[in-house]
């Protein structure tokens, strides 16, 4: 038992980790994903000295995405998994907490990241941690006990229970904010994401002081969309809009943004690409919406949309850019819709 922590010890590191916590919560500019991020960081150090383990890592399950992600682990950027997988994935499926002393002899146990570490995992604790509603949202993980045996899988659980306590509730305000940023029908973000994006991403793309960056955005609408309510009602409706929804969602790229910007409307934000090519992506999309069919029942929809193409200009409010896309947006309708207008 070398590495026992007696409890004054304890006591001290808890006091200290839980001092910088309310520092970082009680931080005015705390809005930054960075700044989540350092929240994070000091609460899996609070459950490492709980439960007195070399390493820990928490998890977040990101439901729309089926995915469990953690930015704590050792290197940089975020690791994401599959829901589901490894002892985490299997924490939050059997809603209970796992302590394996011997993980190589562990099925759920994956050892590749050792392998590429050189790392060896001895003993592993992992507790699902909980909203207020009982709903499983995440997971702490610990690795290798420092002293004893290897986790115990009453008492480290009961140690525990303070920091997934906090853990929790933070990971429940952080699932609310992503929740007010996304259109709960079709999944993609609305106009709160839209200016929290804007402002967190594509507009310091805009002001890049080291390359000449520029970004497009094209915003456009579903013709006649209230005769496809008024002929085969507003269920298919709905289903034409998670339709159109998908074909924004495969047809760009990883950096774009896309975003139900209300009704039958919807914006696509181009980071570096210019005017011409934003024009050409918001054609390929067209001719895309306007070859697929809506399969809802026994019905097969077809709908066209316009579209409104603009290259974000510096000196203007993105209240006024949208502004320069909308009245093309309206051209392409007086027009006679189906087209792009740049
Ligand atoms: P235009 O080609 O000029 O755009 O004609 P439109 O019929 O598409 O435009 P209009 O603005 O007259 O109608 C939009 C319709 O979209 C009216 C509204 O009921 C419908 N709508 C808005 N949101 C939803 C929704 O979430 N689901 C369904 N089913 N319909 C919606
Ligand atoms: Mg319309
Ligand atoms: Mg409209």
């Amino acid at each position: 038992m070398g590495n026992a922590v007696s409890s004054d010890v304890l006591l001290e590191q808890i006091f200290s980790i839980t001092q910088n916590l309310y520092k970082e919560i009680s931080n005015p500019d705390n809005d930054t994903e960075d700044d989540h991020n350092k929240i994070y960081r000091l609460l899996t150090d609070l459950g490492r000295t709980l439960v007195n383990a070399d390493r820990a890592s928490f998890w977040k399950w990101d439901k729309r995405n089926h995915s469990l992600w953690t930015t704590a682990a050792v290197g940089a950027g975020r690791i994401t998994i599959p829901e589901g997988t490894g002892l985490v994935g299997k924490a939050l499926t059997e809603r209970r907490a796992i302590v394996t002393n011997d993980p190589y002899n562990n099925p759920d146990f994956n050892s590749d990241v050792d392998k590429k570490t050189g790392y060896v995992t001895k003993s592993i604790l992992v507790m699902p941690i909980s909203n207020c509603k009982g709903e499983f949202i995440g997971a702490y993980q610990a690795i290798n006990k420092l002293d004893g045996e290897g986790f115990d899988l009453e008492e480290d659980v009961r140690r525990l229970s303070l920091a997934a306590f906090i853990c929790g509730i933070t990971l429940e305000s952080d699932s609310f904010l992503d929740d007010s940023r996304h259109d709960k029908l079709t999944e993609l973000k609305n106009r709160m994401g839209f200016y929290s994006d804007y402002t967190k991403i594509f507009e310091k793309i805009l002001t890049d002081t080291e390359k000449d960056r520029c970004v497009s955005l094209f915003i456009c609408d579903i013709d006649h969309f209230k005769k496809v309510n008024d002929t085969y009602g507003h269920n298919a409706g709905d289903a034409v809009l998670k339709h159109v929804a998908e074909h924004f969602r495969i047809n760009s790229r990883i950096c774009d943004g896309v975003y139900r910007w209300g009704g039958e409307e919807f914006i696509v934000v181009l980071p570096d690409t210019d005017i011409t090519q934003a024009a050409d992506a918001a054609d390929r999309l067209r001719v895309c919406i306007m070859e697929s069919v809506c399969h809802f029942e026994e019905l097969d929809i077809k709908v066209t949309m316009s579209f409104g193409v603009t290259q974000l200009d510096m000196s203007k409010s993105i209240e006024d850019n949208i502004k320069d896309a909308d009245e093309k947006l309206y051209k392409a309708k007086e027009g006679g819709r189906n087209r792009v207008i740049v």
